[in-house]
């Protein structure tokens, strides 16, 4: 067999297949960028599989998104509650004032109960992150 040198001295150059190192023609070379036939297959085998893969996963996140906005429904539910027990709490409060006749207990009730409402929200909120961490 004739050395690169040998080859290269008679006009022929030598090329070799980049993945598998097999002599291969210039041709080939050319057509397969640089690639041996069945690497060359093999790698767009590779690559289409990628394609598809990368694809699939765009299309189920898009989806996913599409469905619930990155929202969680417990923590919707419980910020929900959560400002509607305030109000109730309030609406109590001021109520009372003529029913137990005591401003007092009346500004303990609308207190407690926006109290309690700033920690229902935060619970919703604290879940609502842990959601979108989840999602990241
Ligand atoms: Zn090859």
């Amino acid at each position: 067999m004739a050395s690169k040198e040998e080859l290269e001295a008679m006009g022929i150059k030598k090329f070799q297949c980049k993945e598998c190192c097999r002599d291969i023609t210039e041709s080939e070379y050319k057509t397969y960028k640089g690639y041996c036939k069945n690497c060359y297959g093999k790698r767009k085998n590779i690559e289409r599989r990628k394609e598809i893969y990368n694809n699939e996963n765009n299309e189920s996140e898009n989806i996913e998104e599409f469905e619930d906005n990155g929202k969680n429904t417990v923590a919707s539910i419980i910020k929900g509650i959560a400002v509607i027990s305030a109000i109730a709490g309030v609406i109590v409060g001021l109520v009372s004032i003529d029913a137990l006749n005591s401003g007092v207990m009346a500004v303990v009730i609308i207190i407690a109960s926006i109290i309690s409402a700033v920690f229902s929200y935060a619970l919703g909120e604290i879940i609502q992150l842990l959601e979108d961490i989840k999602n990241k």
